[in-house]
């Protein structure tokens, strides 16, 4: 069992896109890859139950 990097940490979606496409994750908090204008932005974390469901 992995455990998740801590909140605190910004998602690596954050990490490889222009600071301006940068937001807080609905679900955490962690910054991440905003898709898209006026979308939320969700961390892989949280995406993957997302994509999964
Ligand atoms: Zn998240």
């Amino acid at each position: 069992m992995t455990t998740p990097p801590p909140i605190t940490e910004p998602d690596p979606s954050a990490l490889v896109c222009p600071g301006d496409k940068v937001g807080s994750c609905t679900g955490c908090q962690r910054k991440a890859h905003r898709y898209g204008t006026g979308r939320s932005p969700l961390c892989q974390s949280c995406m993957e139950p997302v994509k999964a469901g």
